[in-house]
């Protein structure tokens, strides 16, 4: 096996074995870029060191041929006394991990060759002490693993008030002294001053900061597999801190945070390394170098126009110039803002360096709901109390209550509202629903309130610990003993997680603007609507809505929906109409239930005529009733009291006992969905009625209907009949067909496609089932440990589990399409709006997807990707 590559060898493709920071230092050589000279050690040589323990066979030797050929080339060996070659030993992994790994400055100084330093320099002892102790530093640290506080503290009392650069070469020498006595103290053995031994100790320390706890945390955070070890660059050193006439610096190529094109950097005189954004002194505007040194300045705009015209996109870069000299010592495709990824794309389009095919693929969902997203206005006076996780994004400012009732109360009344519970539970849905946002004290980003708070578009910050919630007392105190009651206003970030107390000014989203219809103005409203535009020109998925009331309907709409994927009914039982399902399901002769089902059947029509005319032509997927009776029934405990006491009328009396009837150990497997329109004669047939005469008066109303929960064709069948005996009757056409949301349905899609024109895979039950957990229990049970140990990489209720749920899918849609090769299949879970869903969708062949109204657009736009 080759370890070692020249920087010559590489290039920026070979990311997975040098390493970005490796790769591009490869890619800049090879383009004539001044580049130090040097050499990466592969990532393949980390993998096998953290496995092993030990270096990999080979190793050894073929890095002392790399330095000796650096050697030769610059004409000094490592350390040598008179003349020394320094190097630097730095971490690169293939994803950038800003800081959480190590990195080790001028390796190859010990008592000599500091001397030989000073010449190199003309006599510069003072830069070359300096340099002396930032190796005894940086090495103690990150080698030796020292405290690093103890050097620093020694340099702090040296220096009083006084700048580093204030310390002469006499005081430079003495901190040296200093940092070697540290290190005795601290290891028991003397500073290491053979160069080559300095190098393979640092070498090794650079591999085992793959695994330093910050670094772990990040990739968790991050979804950086754990496996993928670091390269390790060996580059002949450069120094910014000989004089004034040196320095160092970081620059973009453009704006990270808006796209605009300028001079975006900073630069630091007589500086090494992280100096710069280490903040130990003032930086100065890198637009000030050109006054400095007006020649590096002009070189450095020129490589950066490079950079930018070679990587087609905006590059951030690290240089260093040596006494008027300058060196590139890295770059790489700079993170940004979602606002300036989208300005980017388009401002690459049009100076004709990539493609608007380019363009759309450069952009991700996940930003684009970023931008749709409320915030807090940057400048406002904040004062913040405490942090959470952001679950959830935006910016929401509402009165603090503590209950979902009281939620509904006060929004009823026109006030905006923060839901702030210990964690909540589906019984807060309402709540949740009529709040502005949701701030939890206990779970993490899978807990109920960030999953629904995320699916529903609201602003959440959960998990906030510091926060001590009594809902009993309506309170909560956050730490420094500020005490919050209910009706006291508060912020929640949930891009951020910050917490504040009193109002914190908003600003719009203008891109949710720009979705609900304005016209687009600024730069950022126009690169989104050039992107939605092409997105929408070239995927393949359509993308529908779910969308239970003609209002989301509308919204839908105009969020460019082409129909409704999933019109739930149930809530069309809620409110006032609880009587009629009270009556229904106390009705104890064919007559009563006949009567109880013949006065919802109006009101169902209703509902359906104005959905209708929201789609204005477009598909309307409808789903029968699908949750167990009893959710539409008083809760049992309540009744019990009730009954208990004197004022119960006989109607309370029989319904407790129909409750109790009802009950069910585990509700998600029980009598629901189309079962239940096997068991209560007349259900479906009312509904199915409804949506036929609601179709009739809409001209161009397309229904679909949808049986819920269908395991075998023989429940289909049955169920088909009837409606199509409907339909037939009333002279409307609609499809019928069937979510697959039981194992067993996409294990038998070729018999159920005989009895259904359209599948839609529920992919929250589907998920439930294949897994075996019912969603409302596990995810605070034990969700954050199975994310934690890695058995998750994500929730498979955010993100679809492509190996299990998603072979299922794979199976349904080739047998499905056995059947009945015009078979229509759409997904109608949450999973329809989450972007690695939407690709898997694509793949395997769907014909749409369906999710939220406010999750279209990342929906549209991941369907264009996942077409390119
Ligand atoms: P990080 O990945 O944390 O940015 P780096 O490996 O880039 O760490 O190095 C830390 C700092 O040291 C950077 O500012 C870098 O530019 C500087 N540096 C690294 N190698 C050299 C070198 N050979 N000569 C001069 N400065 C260097
Ligand atoms: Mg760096
Ligand atoms: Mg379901």
């Amino acid at each position: 096996a080759k370890y070692v590559y020249d920087f010559t060898e590489g290039n920026r493709n070979l990311k997975d074995l040098l390493g970005g920071k490796g790769a591009n230092l490869a890619e800049m050589t090879n383009l004539g870029l001044p580049v130090p000279p040097g050499f990466t050690i592969t990532t393949d040589a980390c993998r096998h060191y953290l496995a092993a323990g030990v270096v990999p066979d080979g190793l050894d030797q073929e890095v002392a041929e790399h330095l000796d050929a650096l050697e030769k080339q610059m004409g000094r060996r490592l350390g040598q006394a008179d003349d020394p070659l320094l190097v630097s030993v730095r971490s690169g992994a293939k994803f950038s991990m800003p800081g959480m790994m190590e990195t080790v400055l001028n390796i190859g100084l010990n008592d000599e060759s500091v001397h030989g330093l000073a010449k190199q320099a003309g006599g510069n002892d003072r830069f070359a002490w300096d340099s002396y102790r930032r190796l005894i530093q940086m090495f103690g640290k990150t080698v030796l693993g020292i405290d690093g506080d103890l050097f620093e503290h020694a340099l702090d009392a040296l220096k009083g008030k006084r700048q580093d650069t204030d310390l002469d070469a006499g005081e430079l020498q003495g901190l040296v002294e200093t940092f070697k006595g540290i290190v005795h103290e601290q290891t028991g053995k003397d500073f290491p001053t053979d160069p080559r031994e300095q190098m393979r100790l640092a070498v090794m320390a650079v591999f085992d900061s793959w695994n330093a706890p910050r670094a772990i945390l990040y990739r968790r955070q991050e979804r950086i597999p754990a496996d993928l070890g670091t390269a390790v660059n060996i580059v002949a050193m450069v120094f910014g801190n000989v004089g004034n006439d040196s320095g160092t610096g970081v620059a973009f190529t453009r704006d990270p945070g808006t796209g605009t094109q300028g001079i975006y950097g900073d630069y630091l005189q007589n500086a090494q390394g992280e100096d710069v954004v280490a903040g130990i002194r003032n930086t100065i505007p890198l637009e000030e170098l050109e006054r400095i040194d007006k020649r590096s300045y002009d070189e450095l705009l020129g490589i950066m126009e490079t950079l930018e015209n070679h990587y087609r996109d905006l590059c951030d870069i690290e240089f260093t110039i040596e006494r008027g000299k300058l060196w590139m010592l890295q770059t790489r495709v700079g993170k940004r803002t979602a606002a300036a990824a989208f300005c980017i794309a388009t401002q690459l389009v049009d100076q004709g360096l990539i493609t608007l095919d380019e363009a759309v693929t450069r952009v991700t969902g996940d930003q684009l709901a970023q931008l749709m997203f409320p915030r807090f206005d940057g400048g406002a006076d904040k004062k913040k109390i405490a942090k959470g996780m952001n679950a959830s994004p935006g910016a929401a400012v509402g009165k603090a209550v503590f209950s979902s009732e009281r939620a509904v109360e006060l929004s009823e009344q026109g006030e905006d509202v923060i839901l702030v519970r210990r964690e909540t539970n589906p019984d807060d849905l309402a709540g949740m629903i009529a709040a502005k946002g949701i701030l939890t004290s206990r779970g993490g980003k899978t807990s109920h309130a960030a999953v629904v708070a995320r699916g529903m578009g609201k602003t959440c910050v959960c998990g906030a610990e510091e926060l001590e919630v009594s809902t009993s007392e309506g309170r909560f105190t956050a730490p420094g003993g500020v005490v919050v009651s209910e009706g006291d206003v508060i912020s929640i970030d949930g891009t951020s997680g910050e917490i504040y107390l009193g109002e914190v000014p908003v600003v719009d989203s203008a891109v949710v603007e720009y979705f609900e219809g304005a016209e687009p103005q600024d730069e950022l409203v126009k690169a989104v609507d050039r992107i939605m535009s092409h997105a929408d020109s070239v995927r393949r998925l359509g993308v529908r809505a779910n969308a239970d009331t003609p209002d989301d309907a509308a919204r839908a709409r105009r969020f460019g929906g082409q129909g409704i994927g999933l019109c739930r009914t149930e809530h069309m039982f809620l409110g006032e109409r609880r009587q009629l399902v009270e009556d229904l399901v106390l009705a104890s002769t064919d007559e009563a239930r006949q009567a109880a089902l013949d006065a919802l059947e109006p009101l169902q029509k209703a509902d359906f005529t104005e959905i209708f005319r929201a789609m204005d032509g477009n598909p309307v997927t409808i789903r029968l009733i699908d949750p167990p009776l009893h959710e539409f029934l008083p809760d049992i405990v309540d009744l019990s009291v009730k009954v208990a006491t004197d004022g119960a009328t006989d109607k309370d009396r029989r319904l407790l006992a129909a409750v109790k009837r009802l009950h069910e150990q585990n509700p998600m497997l029980g009598l629901r969905g189309v079962r239940l329109g096997l068991v209560i004669p007349g259900l479906f047939a009312m509904q199915v009625r409804a949506i036929a005469q609601a179709a009739k008066e809409v001209p161009g109303a397309r229904p679909e209907i949808m049986i819920p929960l269908v395991a075998a064709v023989q429940e289909l069948e049955s169920v088909r009949e009837e409606a199509a005996k409907i339909l037939a009757e009333t002279g409307v056409e609609a499809l019928i067909g069937t979510m697959i949301e039981v194992p067993r349905a996409a294990l038998t899609a070729a018999q159920i496609a005989e009895a259904a024109e359209f599948f839609s895979f529920g992919t929250n039950d589907l998920t439930q089932m294949t897994w075996g957990f019912s969603r409302d229990d596990v995810e605070s049970a034990f969700f954050s440990r199975y994310l934690d140990q890695g058995i998750f990489g994500v929730s498979p209720f955010e993100t679809l589990d492509r190996e299990g749920v998603g072979r299922l899918i794979r199976i349904a849609v080739e047998e499905g399409r056995s059947t009945r090769p015009d078979l229509h299949l759409g997904i109608c879970g949450e999973h329809g709006g989450d972007p690695d869903s939407v690709h898997f969708c694509h793949d395997v062949g769907l014909d749409y997807v369906s999710c939220s109204p406010f999750r279209i657009p990342v929906a549209r736009l991941e369907a264009g990707r996942a077409a390119l």
